[in-house]
């Protein structure tokens, strides 16, 4: 009470406008009780646990659909985007589009002379196979607690163009794998807006060239890593990750897993119980070693990582009729599976970035 009669009610007041002012207190306490609690509140955000992050990353998940993988996939295998030919006049439509989508989804080009608006620039002639000019696409999270350890979630998303008059779609090759790693961002967007900013910094990694020998990652990695090498804790490819093979025709869920044991004890043992606890997969780990005649570990981008002993993991549906076909089209693709898999990526991807402790380097 001493406030308001400092404040200017003198001895006169009547019982009429004494009782307003109660009412008055009482109201500003209740506001004052409010604003209290939505700072404790504000204050929790800040230190958010691991178990509050396991927590909400359920919800998280559930953002990854089918019908938004279905629809981002029929743009990127379009005719439009003519088989995404490294060099291409569809290449470039297919970099603009994701660049686009990043942007619109205000998730940030990463920091650095390496890249100048979500584009990692590769002049012709940097290798004997890139005879135009092209780019790796990449969008960056930073984080909030690590920021200088680096997770890459990557796809390629250049494929085999046009042939003879045929479009290449590359729907499955691995148009499935950039539209994953788009949703994934989106996914950790959203998460942190809501105050979930990952504790590690995210690069979403969509290389060019792949299929003329993997050279987006070669580039990213031999001659001009956005981060440091040694401060990127692991790598989760993905290529081809739409499609069920005929192993599995009577089971489509599951994925091939490839290398998330060769580098790291700990990542392997992270991505298994990630799996368990949240997606249940088969993980099939029939295609995971070195001598295995696909030679498949030597064949998509995260062995430019993996050389490099940065742990990394390998998501992949195996082959099929259509590999490198023009038949590989988006109406064949098993979207159920497709936004399984890409769950199961996003949801190690998380654990991965909220971890206490990056996986540890214990195999050679
Ligand atoms: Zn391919």
């Amino acid at each position: 009470m001493k406030n308001f009669k400092t404040s200017g009610a003198d001895s006169s007041q009547n019982n009429k406008k004494s009782i307003h002012l109660k009412i008055h207190f009482m109201k500003k306490t209740i506001l004052l009780i409010l604003i209290g609690t939505l700072g404790i509140s504000c204050s929790t955000q800040k230190i958010f646990t691991k178990a509050d992050y396991d927590k909400v990353l359920p919800k998280y998940i559930q953002t990854i659909t089918a019908d938004e993988l279905k629809t981002q996939l029929y743009i990127v295998a379009s005719e439009e985007f003519e088989g995404r030919s490294t060099g291409e006049e569809g290449q470039k439509k297919a970099a603009e589009y994701i660049r686009d989508f990043y942007k619109k989804n205000e998730i940030a080009s990463p920091p650095g002379e390496h890249v100048n608006d979500h584009f990692q620039h590769i002049p012709a002639g940097t290798f004997p196979r890139i005879k135009k000019d092209t780019e790796n696409v990449m969008a960056f999270i930073k984080g909030s607690e690590k920021p200088d350890e680096i997770l890459i979630v990557s796809a390629h998303y250049d494929h085999v163009g046009i042939k003879n008059g045929q479009i290449y779609f590359g729907a499955d090759d691995d148009g499935s794998g950039t539209v994953a790693v788009m949703e994934i961002a989106k996914a950790f967007k959203q998460a942190e807006k809501d105050g979930y900013k990952p504790k590690r910094s995210i690069l979403f990694l969509h290389v060019t060239g792949e299929e003329i020998g993997l050279l987006g990652s070669k580039f990213y990695a031999d001659k001009q890593p956005v981060f440091p090498l040694e401060n990127t804790i692991a790598n989760l490819n993905t290529d081809m990750i739409g499609r069920v093979d005929e192993a599995h025709k009577d089971n489509p869920n599951y994925v091939y897993l490839i290398g998330s044991d060769m580098l790291s004890t700990d990542l392997h043992n992270l991505s298994e119980e990630v799996n368990k606890k949240y997606i249940g997969l088969d993980l099939d780990y029939k295609f995971n070693d070195v001598n295995d005649p696909n030679q498949f570990y030597y064949r998509s981008d995260h062995y430019n990582f993996a050389k490099n002993n940065i742990p990394v993991i390998f998501y992949f549906n195996g082959v099929h009729k259509d590999y490198h076909k023009p038949t590989d089209t988006p109406d064949k693709i098993n979207y159920d599976m497709l936004a399984k898999r890409s769950q199961l990526i996003f949801a190690t991807a998380w654990e991965l970035a909220n971890s206490e402790n990056r996986p540890v380097v214990d195999k050679k």
